[in-house]
């Protein structure tokens, strides 16, 4: 008989990585996973781990497996190289410290494959299940009912959205939080809570393509994670599928544009040609790679995923970045976001996937810990939501700051030389090495730091909570009887 049951919206990365932390952390929890998809396939391209995101990896037991399918093989060390390289000879001006570029590479599809192949009841995954909206009774114990697209129902005792950037839990919980303010008269609150509704345009547009490793000629700069800067853009490229696949993506900023609602769709196709337009001019490793890799197109075999033909016709691929409102709240009553739903953001730091699983992984641990029960279920969502909300929004805050770093316009850089943000041609060569320690300031959250120290502190949290909220009761019983 389980304690209770959870209803996971979403089996992304993120609601595939909670499932499996429920499985192995609260065995004495149901949990089943709706997925608006008929069929399950992840989209984009290559993926990054870093340390924090590794460990629960490893806690979970799938480090083994996932090695044989990393971009790096066993090596986990890949140096970030970073490079001017928005001019004809471009130069080296910051490399990170080996002992600080601990980092695993993935295709996502191969990762998604070997996340489901390890969920022991597949049956549990419901495809083609839209979210569409929840009833959450004002008790604390009666069941929450999901309502779906096709008009069928599901019901359970905790309901977690991991659907997303445009998440549809997002958009109940927080239509019904204004709603609720609105009644207590509150009308500012009101309106701030709707704005965490929608997701923002972040100014942010990324190229992405997979290009077979061998063409590209041996133009790159080792086989590393590699970071060509330029003014107003910046070029990233690293190895996965075990060297076979380069992952290449061109990030574009233009701040003038953020939190501005983007025209047209978030994701569309553009060909080679103008990805070699847009950086003309720059070093010919860059101009050479666009010029000589072609996007290839994937198909799945029964181990991996494979260039099929060389040439993907549909050329690259085009994504306006969105990122998601810094949000008061990840809970409401017995309802919690995870993952993109409750914090999507820039790409720059490589880190957005790793955080949905700090989530998960918090999150998982959280409902497995002896004393949580039915009745009890807001508790540690609460502790959930104290711990994860100000990393994971530090973290959201420093990755766009590291998009501008790496692309010369942070408003920082004006501390170096005036207006440094908006001239023309960026920071010189004597300026970089300051560029290069602002960079390095900016992932100083992960030194230090851990998952299972977060996960402890929450866990500690919560059994004083649990203490105290059952010494309350037991006050409460006792104070009744007397009456
Ligand atoms: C260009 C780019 C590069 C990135 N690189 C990295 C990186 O190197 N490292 C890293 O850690 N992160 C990276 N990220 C971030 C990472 O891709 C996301 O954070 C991660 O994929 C989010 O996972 P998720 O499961 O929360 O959401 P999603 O992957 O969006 O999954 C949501 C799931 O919910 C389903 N769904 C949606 N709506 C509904 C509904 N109404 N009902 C039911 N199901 C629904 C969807 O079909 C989907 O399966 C990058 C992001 C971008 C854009």
């Amino acid at each position: 008989m389980p304690k209770f049951t959870v209803a996971i919206i979403g089996a992304g990365l993120g609601g595939l990585l909670f499932a499996l932390t429920l499985q192995k952390f609260a065995p004495d929890v149901e949990f089943h996973i709706y997925e608006s998809a008929a069929q399950l396939s992840e989209i984009g391209a290559g993926v990054n781990f870093q340390p924090r995101t590794w460990f629960i990896i490893r806690e979970l037991g799938l480090d083994q497996e996932l090695l044989q399918i990393a971009g790096n093989g066993e090596r986990p060390n890949m140096a970030m190289v970073y490079r001017k390289a928005d001019q004809k000879e471009g130069y080296t001006f910051h490399i990170t410290r080996d002992d600080e570029a601990e980092n695993w590479t993935f295709h996502r599809a191969e990762l998604q494959k070997v996340f489901l192949n390890n969920l022991h009841a597949p049956e549990r995954i419901h495809l083609g299940k839209r979210f569409v909206s929840y009833t959450q009774p004002d008790a604390s114990t009666g069941q929450i009912e999901v309502q779906f697209q096709d008009g069928s129902t599901a019901v359970c005792d905790l309901l977690v959205g991991a659907d997303g950037i445009k998440s549809g839990v997002r958009g109940a919980m927080y239509t019904h939080l204004e709603e609720q303010a609105r009644n207590r008269g509150e009308e500012d609150k009101a309106l701030l809570l709707k704005s965490c509704i929608p997701a923002s345009f972040s100014g942010v547009v990324v190229y992405r393509a997979l290009v077979k490793l061998d063409r590209t000629n041996g133009a790159l700069h080792g086989s590393n994670l590699l970071m060509y800067c330029g003014k107003d853009k910046h070029v990233v490229a690293f190895p996965i599928a075990q060297g076979r696949l380069l992952n290449i993506a061109s990030v574009v900023t233009n701040p003038a544009l953020s939190g501005t609602i983007h025209e047209g769709p978030w994701r569309s196709r553009v060909s080679r040609e103008e990805l070699i337009e847009m950086h003309k001019g720059w070093e010919p490793a860059v101009e050479g790679i666009l010029k000589v890799c072609v996007p290839v197109r994937l198909a799945m075999t029964t181990v991996a995923y494979v260039p099929t033909q060389d040439v993907d016709e549909s050329g690259w691929s085009k994504w306006a970045i969105h990122a998601v409102n810094q949000l008061p709240t990840f809970v409401d009553g017995r309802v919690a976001l995870l993952g993109d739903a409750a914090h999507a953001m820039t790409p720059h730091q490589g880190v957005g996937a790793g955080q949905g699983f700090e989530d998960a992984y918090v999150l998982g641990r959280l409902l497995g810990q002896p004393g949580v029960a039915l009745g009890n279920i807001p508790v540690p969502l609460k502790m959930y939501d104290e711990i994860r909300r100000p990393v994971a929004q530090n973290v959201a805050a420093r990755s766009l700051k590291s998009g501008q770093l790496h692309s010369f316009i942070a408003p920082e850089l004006d501390a170096i030389s005036p207006n440094l943000s908006a001239s023309g041609n960026g920071p010189t060569k004597e300026q970089l090495g300051l560029v290069a320690e602002m960079i390095e300031r900016v992932k100083d959250w992960r030194k230090g730091t851990t998952v299972e120290k977060d996960c402890q502190a929450a866990i500690q949290r919560l059994h004083e909570e649990l203490g105290q909220t059952s010494l309350a009761l037991d006050t409460e019983t006792a104070v009744s009887s007397h009456v």
